[in-house]
């Protein structure tokens, strides 16, 4: 065995002395940076740590001195389950957290404090539940790194329809004898289920995630389903075979509604399906996308292109206020989504473009295509360098880049910042309150 994966195991006392980007604090011994999860700032603890490699594990054996940061956390699963990592962390600790991690990363330039919820409690509209056969049928979320099924009846941040339904789907999965799909064997038939939930039309969206197609008892459980929870207006098979953490299959089937649910947003209503993407807090997503709007200050002559646009959100809005937007989209079904959220709100001054977005860009700066204003709302590992060198070539005024991941914001930022941009806005927004994520808004203005 190589001497770098011996394993060592130590008990050692230390104080956190500031934290890392997942919300731990960071105890040092000589060289070494330890961090320690549920540890806050200032705290000092009796540690068990292991060392395998270049890497630590560590657990609090026992606080010494606790930290006026600490609070007793809500719910009964934290630190069992791997949903939420910063719940022993007050409230306010969590958003200076969040601040601090963005200020960070954007040294030498403003960042404003984060923007949080006034009770950032029962906040998601999207919950994944994964079945385990425990005497029962049980079902909970994945611990951190692992895929142990931690049982859960309750999820606190979760929109207060989604429990119930989840228990009604239990009890119904133990009465039918429905079997889970067990990952090792791989076999079985119940996987997870994925529950939707519209924050102002209060409609819910149930997706079964099976591994066959055939569903013995399909006819009345979906009944069964569907009276005691009127709120859910459409129900899908989706098929998933695959030996594989990504939760949902290709194959889908709708069982009851139209495969689709209803919210709103900013006054706007929008169709969201199960596989498009729709931010998980619509609470927050108000603050995000009003900023967003603020920060782009768009006129009536405005030509708008809104990338990475998902079902339209920030497009439709843009809209109202634009002479015309664009929206780029890789997803098919989010395009699809987009163009019906179009028709729906009446807006016809945007146009909805299917394809990679760096691509479509080079494109559209090939053609020279006047734009004003560009909204980037990249997934987590950012844009690339065909989006942002067709950017520097097409000159819009403004560049409003969301981003739920704001070191790979900055990466993309300094490329921009290199080539004839400059920084007006930074501002974090807390989309997800008691984990470590963080979102951050900025503004970029094309130098005169
Ligand atoms: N702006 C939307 C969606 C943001 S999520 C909203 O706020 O709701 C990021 C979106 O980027 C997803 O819909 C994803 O499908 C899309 N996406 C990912 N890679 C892409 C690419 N290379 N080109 C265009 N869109 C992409």
């Amino acid at each position: 065995m190589s001497k770098k994966f011996v394993e060592t195991q130590k008990n050692i006392r230390g104080k956190a002395l500031y934290y890392d980007e997942n919300g731990c604090g960071v105890v040092e011994q000589g060289k070494m940076k330890i961090p320690v999860p549920f540890l806050l700032k200032d705290e000092v603890a009796d540690l068990f740590v292991v060392k395998q490699g270049k890497y630590f594990t560590s657990r609090i054996d026992k606080l010494i001195e606790t930290s006026n940061d600490r609070v007793k956390p809500k719910c009964e699963y934290y630190t069992s389950c791997g949903g939420c990592q910063l719940m022993h962390m007050s409230y306010d600790a969590q958003l200076k957290f969040k601040t601090k991690y963005v200020k960070g990363l954007y040294k030498g330039y403003k960042v404003e404090d984060t923007i949080g919820m006034d009770d950032p409690y029962a906040y998601r509209n999207k919950m994944i539940s994964t079945f385990k056969f425990d005497k029962k049928i049980k079902s909970g979320f994945y611990k951190l790194y692992s895929h142990d099924v931690v049982s859960i009846k309750k999820c606190l941040v979760q929109d207060d329809l989604a429990d119930p339904i989840m228990e009604t789907i239990r009890q119904l999965a133990n009465q039918y004898k429905l079997k889970v799909f067990n990952e090792d064997k791989k076999s079985g038939f119940l996987r997870h289920v994925l529950i939707r939930t519209g924050h102002y039309s209060r409609e819910v969206l149930v997706v079964l995630v099976v591994a066959d197609r055939v569903f013995p008892g399909k006819g009345q459980f979906i009944k069964a389903l569907v009276k005691r929870h009127p709120e859910i207006k459409t129900i899908i098979q989706n098929v998933n075979k695959r030996q594989t953490s990504v939760v949902l299959g290709e194959e889908e089937h709708i069982l009851y509604g139209s495969g689709t649910i209803k919210d709103q947003l900013m006054g706007l209503t929008f169709n969201i399906s199960s596989k498009s993407f729709y931010q998980i807090n619509p609470v927050q997503t108000e603050k995000l996308y009003g900023l967003a709007i603020e920060m782009a200050d768009l006129k009536e002559k405005d030509l708008v292109i809104d990338t990475y646009s998902g079902i339209g959100t920030i497009s439709l809005i843009a809209a109202k206020k634009a002479n015309k937007v664009f929206g780029v989209e890789i997803n098919k079904a989010a395009i699809k989504n987009a163009i019906k959220n179009a028709k729906i709100n009446k807006i016809s001054n945007v146009q909805f473009v299917e394809g990679d977005a760096g691509k479509i860009m080079v494109q559209m700066a090939k053609e020279r295509v006047p734009v004003t204003t560009v909204f980037m709302d990249p997934p987590r590992s950012g844009s690339d360098e065909k989006f942002l060198s067709s950017i520097v070539k097409l000159k819009p005024k403004k560049v409003i880049y969301i981003s739920c991941n704001p070191a790979t914001q900055k990466r993309d930022v300094d490329y921009l910042l290199k080539r004839g941009y400059e920084l007006e806005r930074i501002v974090p927004v807390d989309m997800f309150s008691h984990t470590n994520h963080v979102e951050s808004v900025c503004k970029l203005k094309l130098k005169k």
